[in-house]
């Protein structure tokens, strides 16, 4: 029988080892040099379902435009949504953006300081409001994410593998981080959590024997993971379509390059207002004609994308009748609001220009958006 007193001991060292552990081994990533609300909130929402590979690059360039709150907040929607271009997951990109708008216009541009609050604002809800009113304030509140989930049930020896009992094991899980975070450093510990999961907790193959709190683990390498949810497979093909400009450059002597690019509907559900390369009516395109293929992944749905070269006086009759088409000068393309997909071709046929794609475009291949 454990009495509290040494149950509270048992806490007290698995903060103790967890927190100097991460002072000793924290990744050095550009939102931790920071600790003002909103950067916290910009690199939180950026992290929530992207890696910490594809975020670092983008948040460093999102924060070099939008260095403070009032700046994003007077920023054009598709601004902003070119600076997240390549992050995927668009919404949390406008939801930041009204958030920032509602803050600026009627908190005086001041994030509130406590949990609940935060969790009033758009897009923000209970893992991302903890984060900032820990990391930020010091609240000693819980953040509980997928990293930490895991930790947790592992810590702990509960199964996460079946969907019976989800939502009951959810809340165990949030009783535990509750008891666990450290009242006096809750930021610490819980950055400690989360980096404990991603850096050494792994999903497939913890490394247990590197693991500050092994000695309190009732699993230690033996705890099974729920599989992950099969990906489904989906055929479409796309239209190249560059000419030589008409608009642009000319007076100077220099004729910049078009590309033929249409902006999402409003009313699509998946990426509204983002600019793409035209959807071809079919998508079986002849090996004679393939400008190339992409695999590209949209959350459960790997994507097998043909690209073909289509030139001007053929658009209409290939491709998808669209509402707003436009000729881009390559230059601008750069810096307007594309799709993951449209910025990885453009920078695969050297169409976009390197400077650009250096602050924009994901640094590796596999963004899964
Ligand atoms: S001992 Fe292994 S399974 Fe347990 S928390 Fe540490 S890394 Fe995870």
């Amino acid at each position: 029988m454990v009495t509290q007193k040494e149950e509270r001991a048992k806490i007290e060292r698995l903060r103790h080892r967890l927190i100097a552990w991460y002072q000793r081994n924290r990744r050095d990533l550009p939102w931790r040099s920071r600790t003002d609300p909103y950067a916290i909130w910009v690199s939180e929402i950026m992290l929530q379902q992207t890696r910490v590979a594809v975020v670092v690059n983008r948040y460093q360039a999102f924060m070099a435009r939008f260095p403070t709150l009032f700046s994003l907040a007077l920023a054009p929607e598709q601004e902003v949504l070119a600076l997240w271009s390549g992050l995927g997951y668009y919404r949390r990109a406008r939801m930041l953006h009204k958030a920032a708008q509602f803050v600026a216009t009627n908190l005086q541009g001041n994030l509130p300081a406590t949990s609940t609050e935060l969790r009033a604002l758009p897009g923000i809800g209970a893992y991302t409001a903890a984060a900032i009113a820990s990391i930020a304030h010091g609240e000693p509140v819980a953040v509980v994410d997928g990293n930490v989930e895991r930790v947790l049930c592992r810590l702990a020896g509960w199964q996460s593998d079946s969907r019976a009992g989800a939502a009951a094991l959810r809340r165990k899980i949030e009783d535990l981080a509750g008891k666990l975070v450290d009242p006096q450093r809750s930021g610490d510990f819980n950055q400690a959590l989360m980096e404990l999961g991603a850096t050494v907790c792994l999903p497939r193959n913890p490394l247990c024997l590197v693991c500050p709190v092994a000695g309190g683990c009732k699993t230690r390498g033996e705890h099974k993971t729920a599989p992950r949810p099969r990906m489904l497979s989906r055929e479409v093909a796309h239209a190249l379509s560059v000419r030589m400009g008409r608009s642009s450059g000319k007076a100077h002597g220099a004729v910049s390059r078009e590309v033929l690019l249409e902006q999402r509907p409003a009313f699509r559900t998946v990426m509204p207002g983002l600019w793409e390369l035209p959807v071809l009516r079919d998508s079986t395109v002849p090996e004679t004609d393939l400008r190339m293929t992409v695999r590209h992944s949209i959350m459960q749905v790997n994507y097998y994308v043909r690209i073909r070269t289509v030139f001007e006086d053929d658009v209409e009759a290939m491709c998808e009748p669209a509402g707003k088409r436009r000729w881009v000068p390559l230059g601008e393309a750069a810096g307007m609001a594309l799709t993951g997909l449209t910025r990885k071709v453009l920078s695969r046929t050297h169409l976009l220009p390197t400077a650009s794609l250096d602050a924009i475009a994901p640094p590796q291949d596999a963004d899964v958006l």
